[in-house]
Order: C-alpha cells, then sequence, then structure tokens
C-alpha cells in the first residue's frame, strides 16, 4: 500500500549514510510500489551540483549498494526522475529560498538530518527561518545523538526550539529489523511465552552483537566513542528494553516507549567487577586498533562486555549479560533468552542439564530458534537430547524478496508519522544518565582496556564474567 504523497529532503545528501543506506532503501520501496510515483527526494549537501550530476551519483550508488536479488535496474530510471538537489550549507545563507520555491504544498514534508549532529541546530533554526518546515513537518536524525548526558540534552533542547517532540523522529535502525518487531509478536501475540517472562522462569538474558570488522577507516571518529557510547548505550539498550518491557497496553509510540524507559530508569548501577573492556591486537588479518585509531596511546574500547540488573519485581536477580565488539570470530548478533533448570528430572540416568533457551537471530539469516529437550531417537532407551526448534521465518512464509530492510522500513514509518520504532527524547537521555557513571568510573580509574586477539570471542575475562557465576556466553557463530 502506498504511503501519502511525500518530499523528503535529505541533509547530507551526498555523504556515505545517503549513498549507501537511504536513497538505495528508498529506490527499493519505490520499486515495490510503498512509495507514490510522485513523490519526491531532494538532496541537500554542500557541494555544487546540479539536478543531472546528483542523478548520476545516485543511479552509481544504487548499483554500487544496492543488494543484488531485489534491485536489478529495472525501475531506475522513473526513480531517478524524482530526484532533485540544491547546494546548500547548513550555516550558511545560499540556497534556502530555492530549496522553499521546490517544496509542494498538500504533501508531508520530511527533513532527514544525515549530517553531524553540530549541524542540527543550524538546520532546525533555517528550515523555520525560512518557512519551509511547519508544525506538521517530521525531522530525521540520526546517531550519535550526543556523547553523555549533558550533550544530549543540549541536543534536544536544540531540536524542541523549532520542533515538537512529535515530529522528532531519532533513528537506531536495529529497531527496525524484522526481528525485533517479531520479538514483540512473538511475546506478546502467543500464550507461551509471556507467563513464563519473568525471574521464576529466567535464568538470564545473554545479548551479543559481533562485528568482524574493525575501525579502519574511522578510527578517528571510533576513538574519540568506544563501544559503549557507539552501541551499548543505543542498539544494545534498545534491544534490551524491548525484551525486558512490560507488556504495553497497547501497541502505539508513546505506550511502547513508556514502557521502555521504565526498564531504562530501573536499571541498576554497574560496578567495575561487572565490566570488561577490551581492545583488538594485530593480526595476520591487520592492524591493531591502536593503529587503526592512530593513537599509539588509545584507551578505547573496541570490546565491552557488562552484567547489569534490572531492580523491578518480573526481573529480580536475573542478570542480563551484554557483549559487543569488533574484529570478533564472526559477524553474529543475537538474543538469547536462556531459562532455568527443571527442578527434578524422573529420567533414570540423565544427568545432563537441559535447558530451554529462545534464541533470537539479528544478523546473520534473521529468525528464532527454541531450544527443547526430545527423546533421542533409536531404540537406546529414554534418553534425552536438545534440539533447535526452528522458527525460521523464510521457511514457514516463504522469501519476501520485496521485504524491506530496517532503514527503508524506518523512513516509511516516518512518512506514515508512526513513531513506535523511533527513540524518544527522554529514552535517550535516560540511556546516558545510566552510561555516564559507567564511563566516568573507568575514566576515573584509568581503566586499562585488556587485549584480545583478532578473530575470537574477545578478552579471556568476558569469559570469566559468566563463569564465576555458573554460566557461559553462548558461541558466536
Ligand atoms: P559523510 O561525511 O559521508 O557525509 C556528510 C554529508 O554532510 C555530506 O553530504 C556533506 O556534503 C554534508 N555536509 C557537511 N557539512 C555540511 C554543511 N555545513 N552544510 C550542508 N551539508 C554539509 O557522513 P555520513 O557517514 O553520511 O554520516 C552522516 C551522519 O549520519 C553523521 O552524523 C553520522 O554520524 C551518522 N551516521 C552515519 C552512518 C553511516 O553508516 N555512514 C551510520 C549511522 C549514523
Amino acid at each position: 500500500i502506498p504511503v501519502d504523497s511525500f518530499d523528503l529532503v535529505i541533509f547530507g545528501g551526498t555523504g556515505d549514510l545517503a549513498r549507501r543506506k537511504i536513497l538505495p532503501g528508498l529506490f527499493r520501496r519505490f520499486r515495490s510500489g510503498q512509495m507514490p510515483a510522485e513523490a519526491r527526494i531532494i538532496g541537500a549537501a554542500r557541494s555544487e551540483m546540479d539536478d543531472a550530476g546528483y542523478r548520476q551519483m545516485i543511479r552509481d550508488a544504487i548499483a554500487e549498494f544496492g543488494s543484488d536479488e531485489k534491485n536489478d535496474a529495472a525501475g531506475i530510471d522513473e526513480f531517478i526522475e524524482r530526484l532533485h538537489y540544491v547546494a546548500i550549507d547548513a550555516t550558511g545563507e545560499g540556497g534556502w529560498h530555492q530549496l522553499r520555491d521546490l517544496m509542494r504544498e498538500g504533501v508531508i514534508r520530511a527533513f532527514y538530518f544525515s549530517v553531524a549532529p553540530s549541524l542540527f541546530g543550524a538546520l532546525a533554526e533555517r528550515l523555520h527561518q525560512h518557512g519551509i518546515a511547519d508544525d506538521t513537518s517530521r525531522i530525521v536524525v540520526e546517531k550519535p545523538f550526543g556523547r553523555d548526558l549533558d550533550t544530549a540534552k543540549a541536543l534536544n533542547a536544540t531540536l524542541a526550539e523549532h520542533f515538537d517532540e512529535s515530529q522528532i523522529y531519532r533513528i537506531d535502525h536495529y529497531l527496525g529489523k524484522e526481528t525485533v518487531q517479531n520479538l514483540m509478536a512473538v511475546r506478546f501475540g502467543n500464550v507461551l511465552f509471556e507467563p513464563l517472562w519473568n525471574s521464576h522462569y529466567i535464568d538470564h538474558i545473554q545479548i551479543t552483537v559481533a562485528e568482524t570488522v574493525g575501525v579502519t577507516g574511522r578510527g578517528s571518529y571510533y576513538d574519540k566513542s568506544g563501544a559503549m557510547r557507539d552501541m551499548v548505550q543505543n542498539h544494545l539498550m534498545q534491544l534490551l528494553c524491548l525484551i525486558a518491557m512490560e507488556p504495553p497496553s497497547v501497541y502505539d509510540a508513546d505506550t511502547v516507549r513508556d514502557e521502555k524507559l521504565k526498564v531504562i530508569r530501573a536499571l541498576q548501577p554497574v560496578e567495575p567487577h561487572q565490566i570488561v573492556r577490551g581492545q583488538y591486537e594485530a593480526s595476520q588479518d591487520g592492524p591493531s586498533y591502536r593503529e587503526d585509531a592512530e593513537n599509539p596511546r588509545s584507551f578505547t574500547e573496541s570490546f565491552l562486555a557488562l552484567k547489569c540488573h534490572i531492580a523491578n519485581w518480573r526481573w529480580a536477580k536475573v542478570p542480563f549479560y551484554i557483549r559487543t565488539g569488533k574484529r570478533m570470530k564472526a559477524r553474529s548478533s543475537e538474543i538469547a533468552v536462556v531459562f532455568k533448570d527443571l527442578g527434578h528430572t524422573i529420567f533414570e540416568g540423565d544427568t545432563a542439564r537441559h535447558r530451554n533457551i529462545l534464541s533470537i537471530r539479528l544478523q546473520p539469516n534473521e529468525g528464532m530458534d527454541l531450544q527443547v529437550t526430545i527423546k533421542e531417537p533409536g531404540p537406546g532407551g529414554m534418553r534425552l537430547v536438545d534440539v533447535p526448534l526452528d522458527m525460521s521465518f523464510a521457511d514457514a512464509l516463504g522469501p519476501d524478496q520485496d521485504a524491506p530492510d530496517a532503514y527503508e522500513r524506518l523512513i516509511m514509518d516516518v512518512i506514515r508519522g508512526n513513531q513506535t520504532l523511533f527513540m524518544r527524547g527522554d529514552e535517550v537521555e535516560a540511556a546516558w544518565a545510566w552510561t555516564d557513571p559507567i564511563i566516568k568510573g573507568w575514566e576515573a580509574r584509568n581503566d586499562v582496556p585488556k587485549l584480545y586477539d583478532a578473530g575470537t570471542a574477545g578478552p579471556e575475562d568476558a569469559m570469566m564474567l559468566m563463569h564465576r557465576d555458573g554460566r557461559r556466553w553462548r558461541e558466536i557463530k
């Protein structure tokens, strides 16, 4: 079903994010018929360029970054016709009249701020000053949303001068993933899970986001941030909220976000012995973190593991273990809900520990599986074995060539005016309020990250974080 017609202005329309994700994504929505034929996309950036130059740039970007099976060239000419370009410096005065003249009346106006956050204020101000944005317009902003509580508050305040919260869409593309939404469907759409979703039946929860790439090419940016700011404060925290929140009474933006906020506020402070920071060493596949970061004395973490607790009735004493890192063994993101052992076994000779584990895979191969215990087939008597009850959606529902990826889905949600999968300002601030003291703590201790070999699961101490509790991390594969 097509969304309503729109004019979408992409500030930073010539940048990496626009070329790699936003425009190839919009092209797929165009091809699927979801983007109405008369909708328009206006690239705005500093470089001098005309419409023809921009169209060629985006044609090349789609050829380079669009995925093959979803994205042959059919329809590209029509799509390209929907593109326009205006040269604008966010902090200057040129180009704004031209942009105003381009915008149509009576269609949704959305402005994607795909530029450094330091430019958000200038953009918001000029959009209003030139009468381009009004109180029905929407703005989309990217991470990083601040680097601590103070900067996040300042950024929220800057945006709030010109836009109401209901107009601001803070993107966390993890929330746009099919499986993340499926997590809510599975949890709240089945009788099987929610009654068990608490400290009586769940032993612990693990969240892993492992990447194989290092920070080559973006080392100087990353070195000022590190895994906590770059991944934990936003993506992992959002996943934790969806797993841990109370059932919202309805599925709408503010009700869901109210419940997520309560989770963040209930997170207990993390003690130093509950955190392991790591940094990758050089290997035959590539240089060390310090070489990548071009900072021989860097103490920034490219890996972080921590254990935390949520202080409420549902999760009393249930540990949440989260870890994320670069240059790890495999590119793999997973949430695992590990249920408790059975209190008693009726099967003689069965000494193994059998556990139900619900695993939610975000990448690769989005899907879920539930580890269940069954009888080992054959004549060997009543021997038990654990097997996965695979819930891969592609098998059950057939592959969906037109399934939108995270960015496409979220941009369409902006046009539909649905904020459910976007972070609210108070959520972001609460997440920083939890993160800040942890970072300040290790800065005050002059904590030195533990070195780990590239291609592994991180430093040995991260293993110990769980072993100490008699638990173990799931294999990264
Ligand atoms: P980039 O450096 O590749 O592109 C920046 C864009 O901003 C260019 O189009 C440039 O012309 C424009 N620009 C710079 N200064 C300007 C000014 N004064 N006025 C108008 N336009 C100006 O950056 P990027 O990687 O595309 O990232 C854009 C934003 O998105 C950043 O805030 C980044 O942190 C965030 N982000 C990027 C990615 C990614 O994968 N690239 C992922 C998440 C978030």
